[in-house]
């Protein structure tokens, strides 16, 4: 399967391709940093090898910070319209966390669990089906294999 998917920031400065065969999981996290940087109720995560990730124009601008957990992360944004594309972390980096909604075709995206469900707005119904988490999962085996189950029976 070679699909890539592409994307891009809000003003067409920044373009991205994703080669969709080596996502390894989507999710929505609840948590307040999510909360917060999108602006809105949550935020979706595509979770992706970084060598599966191609910036095809434009450049990037970063900021870090430190998680709860005390990990560097590192927030990639156009520098023109202020869209994050995606997060990393900034000490290993070997995985990067693409914001799923500046995909150009988001209707393949199928969240397979959520994260931080004890911060979610109470007005946010959680699809019982779906794996659900209070806070982080202790591995992310569960979403990635949730994932994998379902793009590569
Ligand atoms: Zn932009
Ligand atoms: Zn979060």
């Amino acid at each position: 399967m070679s699909d890539m998917w592409s994307g891009g920031c809000q003003c067409g400065a920044v373009r991205y391709e994703i080669a969709a065969a080596e996502v390894l999981t989507l999710v929505c996290c609840h948590c307040r940093e999510c909360q917060r940087q999108s602006a809105s109720a949550f935020g979706m995560s595509l979770i992706l090898p970084r060598a599966a990730f191609a910036l095809v124009q434009g450049h990037l601008q970063s900021f870090q910070w430190r998680s709860e957990r005390g990990t560097a992360r590192r927030g990639n944004f156009c520098p023109t319209c202020g869209v994050r594309i995606y997060n990393d972390d900034a000490e290993a980096g070997s995985w990067v966390s693409v914001k799923a909604g500046t995909l150009d075709d988001t209707s393949i995206l199928d969240p397979v669990g959520h994260l931080w469900t004890k911060r979610a707005q109470p007005w946010v119904s959680l699809p019982e089906e779906l794996l659900l988490y209070p806070a982080e999962p202790e591995t992310d085996d569960a979403i990635n294999a949730a994932y994998q189950k379902r793009t590569r029976p």
